[in-house]
This record gives C-alpha cells, structure tokens and sequence, in this order.
C-alpha cells in the first residue's frame, strides 16, 4: 500500500516503522524542519547533548518505548540515572521520588493523614480496575478517601498546576490512577538526548525506504470517487494515498479533513487540551546546591509556574560546555497571557521564583535562554471520557487518527505515542489485506 503518515512525532515514526517493515511504501510529512514532535530538542554549537524544548524522561515502566529502543538496536545508550523531586513544605524542599521518601516527607505529620495516603497510593498501585474511577472527579475521589488535609496538601496542587482552575475539578480519578500506576523512580534519557534518539530512529526508517519531508505541512485530506484520499500539500500540490493516517491534534484534524461526518467533526471539538510554556535557560552556576532535579511548584504558595527542573542534575553539565541548564514551565490555557508574553518578559516574570530557590539566582547568571509554547500539550479527560475517545479508524475508510487525546487511560507521554502508532499500523494493515 502506498501510506502517508503526517506528523514525524513518536507515533508517526512508530507506525511508519512497523508499516514499512511489512513492505508497505511510507511517506511521512512534517511541518517543522525537525524529527521528534512535542518530544523534539535541540543544541548549541558547544553542546554535545541536546536539551529537549519540553523536559522529557522515560520511566523503568514504559515498556513500549523501551521495546522499541531494544528492537532497533539502540538500549545501550538509554541511560536511568535516579535524579531528586522535592516538594515544598514551610518553604522547605523534602524529597519525594520514592515511597520511603514520601513517608519521610513532613507535611502529613505521622497520624491518620499519613495512613491515609500510604493506603490511597497503595491501592491505585496495585488495582488494575480504572473503569470504575473514571466515573468520579479527582477532586470528589480525593477528598472522600485520602481526605481534604491529604489532598490538599499532597495531590491538589499537581491537579490545579496540570489543569488551572478552569478543568481541576472535572478531571476524572482514572487520569489519577494512571500517572501513580506508570510511574518509577529512575528516570530514563538518551545519550545526547531526546533529539539524538529521534535523529536515529529517522536514520533507521530510512534505511528501510521510508520518506521523511521535513517542513512540509500538510493541509487537507479529501476522499476521492475510487475509494483513496488525495493528501493537499498546498503549493506543493496533491497525492494520492491508499491510507493516511494523521498524528495531529484532534482540532487540527477537524481542518484538515472537513468532510468528516459533523457528530464526529463536533466529538473532536469536544475533546479539551492544555497549553504548555516552557523558558529554558542555561546558566552559569548550579541553582540547587543539593543537586535536586524536579522542583514541584505549587502555585498556592505564590509560584508563576508548575516544574523547575535542573537538567543538568540530572545529565552532567560536561554535555553542556559546563554550563547548567534549568528548564521552568507550565500548563496554561492556550489563551493565557504566557502565550504573548516574550521570553525577556517570562525571564523577569520568573526569576523572583527561581530566587526562592537559591536567593544567589540573578539576570547576571543568565547565559541564553529559549521559550516553547504549544496550544495542544496535556488533554484533560473528563468524567466517562472512555465514550468520548475516537477509535483509530475514521469514519472515511483509509483515514486513522492517532493522538495523545486517544492513549486514555494513560496520561499522554512518549510512551503510549509508540504504543497508539504501532496499534495504528496494525489496523491499517489489516483494512488493506
Ligand atoms: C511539557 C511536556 C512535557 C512532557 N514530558 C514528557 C516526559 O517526560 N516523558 C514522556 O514520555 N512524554 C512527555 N511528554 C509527552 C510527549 O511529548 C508526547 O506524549 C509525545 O511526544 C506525543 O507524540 P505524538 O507523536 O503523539 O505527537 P507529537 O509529538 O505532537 O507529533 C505530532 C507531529 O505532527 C506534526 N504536525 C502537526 N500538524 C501538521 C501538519 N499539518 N502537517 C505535517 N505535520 C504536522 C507536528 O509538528 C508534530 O511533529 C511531555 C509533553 C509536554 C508538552
């Protein structure tokens, strides 16, 4: 079959993998001018790793991309350092990157409180039965079972970081359940970043004749009167395709195909999503003396932004000509003010926060900085969001969509991209027996 894949994401490049492996002729078109999507990175001249736009690390649990990495012959450079999260309590940071640490952490005191959330953390471990949860908000479920002292303190302030006060209370308990049951301590990377593993992965695909055109956005898909798609690249002209399958974002795709049946057009609509603005900024010195990588920043405590991460706590400044890299972002709204400001505005906006982390922080230790906005970053599921995910195949026969609106139950992430890509390959392969 004669494929085309838009999108050059995690799971576009998956599915192309496993489609051109099957002898199928795979062309994938991507608007930027780089492999990787919204895991995408990139470097100074000096640097010889590079820094992601968006923080990024695997877990010990995803098994996809890690199946993924060991089948193309790359595990070797994966590398699972075990770098520090701390939270805050009366203005002190305390690690919380493990159970024995989280038993440690001050802030429940060593009462009820402390049971309570040792035994709601258990439990979303070790229950595999998520059906049930996406019927409650997280915010009801918490406050019922880990109790308001437990999740006000612990739980409601990454909820209302993640989603603003506008979806906070109408996100389900399955979104929940999902990030506690995928997590680990150890955090994976790739040697020389996220970039260099995408730059592989492509390298490999093209040995394996698959077609990458970089900086070509596609922009309309149309059914034509035999049964095939004509895939518009605008001045760029028109190509036939058995099958396209689009990585998009769900309001993209509305644009895209217009002649999609309008109930299905209009379910698109209705799935919500987050923003994420992330400054990234090297420096001269090392913010945290402890050498602790995640900051979780609650915003009730007066914070403009949800992570400050210390990269280089993580991957040695040696990749980075000695200079240390600090990433601090957040999830807005796509209408947020964040979207408009210039990174010289987020910089000042921010730099009173990073002082509260190490008061010696100032403009003077500022080497360069970098901003990555992007309107489609975390979809928020809603109570019974399982009726509201699209299936993979469209209603226009040859035309799949695979996006991180549809890896629910999991939280989006790298991941769950490899896994929905790979499943799109497999449904699309069988339509075409
Ligand atoms: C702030 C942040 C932090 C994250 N942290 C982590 C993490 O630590 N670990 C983790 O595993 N995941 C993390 N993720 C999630 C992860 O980045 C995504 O789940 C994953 O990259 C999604 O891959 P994808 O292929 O589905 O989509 P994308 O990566 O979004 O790929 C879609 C591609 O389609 C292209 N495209 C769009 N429109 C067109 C068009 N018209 N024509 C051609 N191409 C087009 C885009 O340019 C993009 O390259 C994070 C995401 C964010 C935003």
């Amino acid at each position: 079959m004669k494929i085309a894949i838009i999108g050059a994401g995690y799971a576009g490049l998956s599915a192309a993998y496993d489609l051109a492996k099957a002898g199928h002729d795979v062309s994938i078109y991507e608007a930027l001018g780089h492999v990787g999507g919204l895991a995408a990175g990139f470097k100074e001249p000096h640097w010889d790793s590079s820094v992601e736009a968006y923080y990024h690390h695997w877990f010990q649990s995803d098994q996809h991309m890690l199946g993924l990495i060991e089948e193309l012959g790359l595990r070797q450079k994966v590398l699972f350092p075990r770098p520090l999260t701390v939270m805050l309590y009366q203005g002190k940071w305390y690690p919380f990157d493990s159970i024995p640490n989280a038993l440690l952490y001050p802030g429940l005191g060593w009462g009820i409180n402390k049971v309570r959330f040792g035994l709601v953390g258990l439990y979303l471990r070790l229950t595999n039965n998520w059906k049930p949860l996406e019927k409650v908000t997280v915010d009801a479920w918490m406050r019922k079972w880990a109790g308001e002292k437990v999740y006000s303190e612990m739980w409601e302030p990454l909820v209302v970081g993640k989603f603003g006060g506008k979806y906070a209370k109408q996100v389900n308990m399955a979104w929940m359940w999902a990030r506690l049951k995928a997590r680990t301590s150890r955090l994976g990377t790739y040697q020389g970043g996220f970039q260099t593993f995408s730059d592989d992965f492509a390298a490999i695909l093209k040995q394996m004749g698959v077609k990458i055109r970089l900086n070509t956005p596609v922009s309309g898909i149309t059914p034509t009167a035999d049964g095939k798609l004509d895939l518009n690249l605008g001045a760029g002209g028109t190509i036939i395709y058995d099958q396209i399958l689009a990585t998009t974002s769900p309001g993209l795709l509305t644009r895209l195909a217009p002649s999609l049946p309008k109930d299905y057009l209009q379910g698109l609509l209705n799935l919500k999503s987050m923003g994420a603005v992330v400054l990234t900024m090297s420096i001269k010195h090392q913010l945290s003396k402890k050498g602790y990588y995640w900051f979780n920043m609650p915003k009730n405590a007066g914070f403009p932004f949800l992570a400050l991460v210390e990269h280089t706590n993580y991957v040695s400044p040696e990749h980075f000509g000695g200079e240390h890299i600090l990433y601090a972002g957040d999830y807005v709204d796509p209408d947020h003010e964040y979207f408009s400001l210039s990174k010289e505005e987020l910089l000042e906006r921010f730099i009173p926060a990073i002082q509260r982390i190490n008061p010696d922080f100032s403009r003077e230790w500022v080497i360069n900085t970098w901003m990555h906005r992007t309107p489609y970053a975390q979809p928020v599921p809603f109570v019974n969001h399982s009726q509201n995910v699209p299936e993979i195949p469209t209603p226009i026969p040859g035309l799949y969509f695979a996006s991180m609106s549809q890896v629910y139950p999991w939280d989006r992430g790298t991941n769950f991209a490899v896994e929905i890509g790979r499943k799109a390959a497999r449904l699309m392969m069988a339509r075409g027996k």
